[in-house]
Order: structure tokens, then C-alpha cells, then sequence
């Protein structure tokens, strides 16, 4: 994370988390310490705290800590590079331009941006296209009749590839070398590495932009009957598909604000919902939304409305997509829009038809996942006990996804009543799958209530700490191997392996690559009262754990003896005693 030398090292010396913090929560000076109230559970008495020596904070409640990044990424639901940033905002350091590392990266760099400044000049042709030519006017005749007016087609970018076959590929060609036209995915090469011609060819132009708002790639509609209908940029560089959802540059300002996101297939129907008044919308430009888009949605909000069409394939996507969804703890609901005169509706042409009063009111009314799945299975065939079955089994996945238990239980009970489950053996499956998860994402992390010894933690606190004689210290743990096997053996291997390294140590980091228990065990090690650690007291720490190795050791001993006094190697473990124990009566 923050390397030695680095800006964002830098920074992190300069910002006082104290302040950083600060700004978020209330906090007020207890001791040594500042404390308030959590910013992420709920609580009534602050157990949110927060060093100002040793620029970290620790929640005594939740087990969140880490330093001022942490704290930011945290809260901020963004990335270290742009914790970095805010931080140094914050601080009113100036943000130096990104340097690249090596000779490939900066090549590599350099060839994103052009391909960047590709799509911008792609955008500005295809626009072009659209305003200004005899072709374009049909293309907007037909925009027109979809009810895009000109404001619209402006605001998001829409524009016209023409059907000439080369007409942007000869623009581009004047500037940029062959072989990233073809990397940009604006131009595709015949079969067998022939004649370069213009990916996108009568056709609307949708222009895709990254998180950031650089466009990096294309939708294009057919205008005619050209197959397929849509058509989008390949993966390139600059775009994938599974890293991007549409609109969300612009949107994410009002998820952020509102806590919630209405989630649809295609441009198409975010522009419908956008131009329906509700700006809180992304699509996922495909049917199945990937694990990394439903991440980089996370970072906004965990509430979401499934807005998918629905055919077939659109009602099997948003199965699929409630899974992963419950899986991430997202509140969901389903907006299932209902047929206009005999037609599946998606939403732009729901909002089309049926305007958009009745979208906002079907929207408020779209009902809890569960209440959509139930009403899928009680379409199945109820009458027999195989139906029930059937039904009950197409269920059971949902609810066990569901990472609350009392939750879990109150739509198993739910499920129950709504599809008149009068068998016991189906009641014994939903409540068995009420208590247990199968597909258990993460176990809850035990409270830290494990008491590790007092001279472990002291150790632990002097090697996070003790700038003097770190290195030694975790010599002589290393050699007589005297933290293996102890309940703490984890954080010592961590904290020993950072020492000896010779680089300085910072326990937020060593935390992250700990277990829950552990990391949150080092936390609260780090944040108990402690005089200065002195060499001495260093040394009979390890004559303790000494000690207790020995002690161990001769249980050990006494144990083989016992199981077999006959055997040939009973002299040597009779020695081996002894010698323990003379240790052991020395030390005393
Ligand atoms: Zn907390």
C-alpha cells in the first residue's frame, strides 16, 4: 500500500488522522486517545477510537481499523489511489502527475491514452454524422420517432456510423498507427488478416464511458434489420465489458446520495429511466451482471432495483443476478413491468407507452426479491406434492443466500404461508435451510474474547513498535522458534517476518493479511495502555515464553515415556528430562 518513499507515504506522514477523521465523526479527547461513535455500526456509547501517536483507528464494537486510508477507503467506499487523493486534498498537498515505473508500463500507458483520444475523435465523427448528413437525417428520423428528441440525443452523446464501410478508418488512419486501430476495436480486419474496414456501420451510436467519464467504447443499434440488432466495441485495453456499467459515471453522484440504484440491461433503457426523471440508473450492457460489477456498484450502494426485461432470458438474468447480489448483502428489489397490449415491455418501451408516471409508481410499489420469487413458483404448479417440491426447491437457493438468519427465517415462514406448504417434509427443508447457509460466503469472525497471554501481547506490542531493538527481538523469537505453536503464532510470524526484513513495519498493513480474530486481536494489542518498551523487559518476555516452551517440551517427554517405557529410545528421553527440567529449576 503506502511504499516507503511513495506519495501516498508521504501524505500519510503530513495528514494527522485525528483531523482527517474529524471530519467525519464527533470525536472527543479520552486519554491519550480521541473517541466517538462509530461511522460504521450502529451504537449508542463510542467504541470508535482513534491514536493520534500512532496515526490508526480501531472500532471496539465492529473490529474495523487500519490507518487513515482505511479509514477513508472505508468510508469513502473508494480505492487506495483515490483515498490517496482525498486524503491529500484534505491536507492541501498538491497531487503530483502519475509517474509510470517502468520502460512497458509507460509504453503501455502511453498507448491508453491514445486509444482514449481515439474514441474522443470517434465520438466527435459520429455525432458529426448524425447532425450533418443526409444519412444522419434518416438516423435521426428514426431517433425521433422513439421519442428521442435533440436534448436527449445531445446529453448522452448519441450520434451515427455511416454505412460507407471505411468513412472512419480513413480519418483515423491520418493519425494512428494500423496496428492500434485494430487494438481500439473502432476498426475490424477481414478474415485472415486482409482489408481493414469500420467496425460500426449504419448504425446509432452509444457512446460507453468508463467511471471517470472517458468514453471507451461503443453500443451501436442497427438502423434496418442488420444483424445482430446491437452490437458493442470488443474487449480492448481501455474497455471490459465486466469492469463497467453504464451511466454510472454520471449517476453515482445520486446513488451516493440517495442509497439506492435502479439496475436495467441495456443503454437503451438506462437513457429511457434517465429521461424519465430518475438519474439513478445503470445498466449492465449484457444480460448477467459480473461479480466485478456488482463490486464497483457496492462502492455506491447496497440497494438495488432489479429493472431487467422480461423475456425468458431477461427473467433467468435476473435470477442469476439476485444471487450474486444476495450474496454481496444487497437489499433487493424486482421491478417485473407488465406487458403493454401484447408485448413484453422493457422499460423503454414501458416509459414509452405507458409514460413515465406509471414507471415511478411501479417502481415505488416493485416488491422485496423474495415477494417477486415467490410469485414465480406459485405460477409453477401447486396442485401436487411433486409441484410443491419443485417449487420449493427453486426457492431454497434464494433463502439460503440470504447472509441474515433472522431473515432467513422470516421468509422461509413467508414461503410457507404464500404457497400453502402443509407438508411437514417441506416445512422441515425450508426451516432446516432457515438455520444453515450452504453457500456460506464468509463465517462470522468470533469475538475476540480469546485471552492471549500477557507476555505474548506485550511482545506482539514491542515488535509493532520498539524502533530500537525490533530487529534483535525478532532475531532471537526467530532462532529459538519460541512463538511456534501459540495462540498468537500468526501475528508473531507476520510482525517477525516484517522486522527481519529490515523495512519499517506498519501494523495496519501486517493486519490485513491476518485472519479476523487475529487482525482484530493486533488491534486491540496496539491500542492498550503500555509504558515505553524497554530491552529488558524484552528479555524476560522471552525468558517467559522460555519457559513455557520448556515446560511444554517436558510434557511432551513425560507423555512418550509414559506410552511406551519399553521402547530403545527411553535412555535419550530420560536424559531429555533431566535436562528440562534442571532448565526449568534454573529459571525459577
Ligand atoms: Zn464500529
Amino acid at each position: 500500500m503506502a511504499e516507503a518513499g511513495s506519495f501516498a507515504e508521504k501524505v500519510k506522514q503530513q495528514a494527522d488522522i485525528v483531523r482527517v477523521v474529524g471530519e467525519y465523526v464527533r470525536l472527543k479527547k479520552t486519554g491519550k486517545d480521541f473517541s466517538g461513535l462509530c461511522p460504521f455500526h450502529q451504537e449508542k456509547t463510542p467504541s470508535f477510537t482513534v491514536s493520534p501517536i500512532k496515526q490508526i483507528f480501531y472500532c471496539f464494537g465492529c473490529g474495523k481499523g487500519g490507518d487513515v486510508y482505511n479509514f477513508v477507503m472505508e468510508m469513502e467506499k473508494c480505492e487506495f489511489p483515490e483515498a490517496v487523493k482525498v486524503v491529500a486534498e484534505k491536507c492541501g498537498i498538491a497531487i503530483p502527475r502519475q509517474k509510470e515505473r517502468s520502460p512497458e508500463e509507460r509504453k503501455e500507458n502511453q498507448q491508453r491514452a491514445l486509444l482514449v483520444e481515439m474514441h474522443r475523435e470517434a465520438q466527435t465523427f459520429f455525432v458529426k454524422q448524425l447532425e450533418g448528413t443526409p444519412e444522419g437525417k434518416a438516423a435521426r428520423a428514426y431517433l425521433e420517432d422513439r421519442g428521442l428528441e435533440k436534448d436527449t440525443i445531445a446529453r448522452f452523446g448519441i450520434g451515427y456510423a455511416p454505412s460507407g464501410g471505411d468513412t472512419l478508418l480513413r480519418l483515423l488512419k491520418q493519425k494512428y498507427p494500423e496496428k492500434l486501430l485494430v487494438d481500439s476495436g473502432l476498426v475490424s480486419r477481414e478474415q485472415g488478416g486482409g482489408r481493414q474496414f469500420d467496425r460500426f456501420r449504419r448504425r446509432i451510436t452509444f457512446p460507453i464511458s468508463n467511471e471517470s467519464g472517458k468514453i471507451v467504447a461503443f453500443g451501436a443499434r442497427a438502423l434496418g434489420d442488420d444483424m445482430p440488432k446491437y452490437l458493442n466495441s470488443p474487449e480492448t485495453p481501455i474497455y471490459s465489458k465486466s469492469n463497467l456499467l453504464y451511466h454510472l459515471d454520471r449517476a453515482k453522484e445520486g446513488i451516493r446520495r440517495d442509497d439506492f440504484v435502479i439496475l436495467v440491461e441495456g443503454y437503451m433503457d438506462a437513457i429511457a429511466v434517465a429521461r424519465a426523471g430518475i438519474g439513478n440508473v445503470v445498466a449492465s450492457c449484457g444480460t448477467s451482471l459480473a461479480e466485478t460489477q456488482i463490486k464497483l456498484l457496492g462502492r455506491f450502494t447496497k440497494r438495488v432495483v432489479v429493472n431487467y426485461d422480461p423475456d425468458a432470458a431477461g427473467q433467468s438474468a435476473t435470477e442469476r443476478s439476485l444471487s450474486l447480489l444476495l450474496e454481496r448483502d444487497f437489499e433487493v428489489r424486482v421491478l417485473a413491468l407488465p406487458p403493454v397490449g401484447n408485448k413484453k415491455a422493457d422499460p423503454d418501451l414501458f416509459i414509452r407507452e405507458r409514460g413515465k408516471d406509471e414507471y415511478l409508481k411501479l417502481l415505488k410499489e416493485a416488491p422485496p426479491y423474495v415477494d417477486y420469487l415467490i410469485a414465480r413458483a406459485r405460477h409453477m404448479d401447486l396442485t401436487t406434492g411433486e409441484g410443491k417440491l419443485r417449487a420449493v426447491n427453486f426457492l431454497l437457493p434464494y433463502v439460503q443466500k440470504i447472509p441474515n438468519r433472522i431473515l432467513r427465517s422470516e421468509w422461509a415462514t413467508r414461503i410457507a404461508q404464500q404457497l400453502r406448504l402443509d407438508e411437514p417434509v417441506l416445512r422441515a427443508a425450508l426451516s432446516k435451510a432457515a438455520t444453515e447457509r450452504r453457500s456460506e460466503v464468509k463465517t462470522q469472525p468470533e469475538l475476540v474474547g480469546r485471552a492471549a497471554k500477557p507476555v505474548e501481547r506485550r511482545l506482539i506490542r514491542m515488535l509493532a513498535e520498539a524502533e530500537g531493538f525490533r530487529l534483535e527481538l525478532a532475531q532471537h523469537l526467530q532462532n529459538a522458534r519460541l512463538y511456534h505453536g501459540l495462540e498468537t503464532e500468526k501475528i508473531f510470524a507476520a510482525l517477525v517476518i516484517a522486522s527481519l526484513s529490515g523495512q519499517p513495519v506498519q501494523a495496519t498493513e501486517l493486519a490485513g493479511v491476518l485472519e479476523e480474530r487475529d487482525r482484530r486481536l493486533l488491534f486491540e494489542i496496539l491500542f492498550e495502555e503500555a509504558n515505553e518498551p524497554t530491552w529488558e523487559e524484552a528479555m524476560s518476555c522471552i525468558e517467559a515464553l522460555q519457559h513455557r516452551q520448556a515446560e511444554r517440551e517436558l510434557a511432551d517427554v513425560q507423555r512418550s515415556i509414559e506410552a511406551n517405557p519399553a521402547a530403545p529410545e527411553m535412555r535419550g528421553l530420560l536424559e531429555k528430562k533431566q535436562e528440562l527440567m534442571r532448565r526449568l529449576a534454573a529459571a525459577r
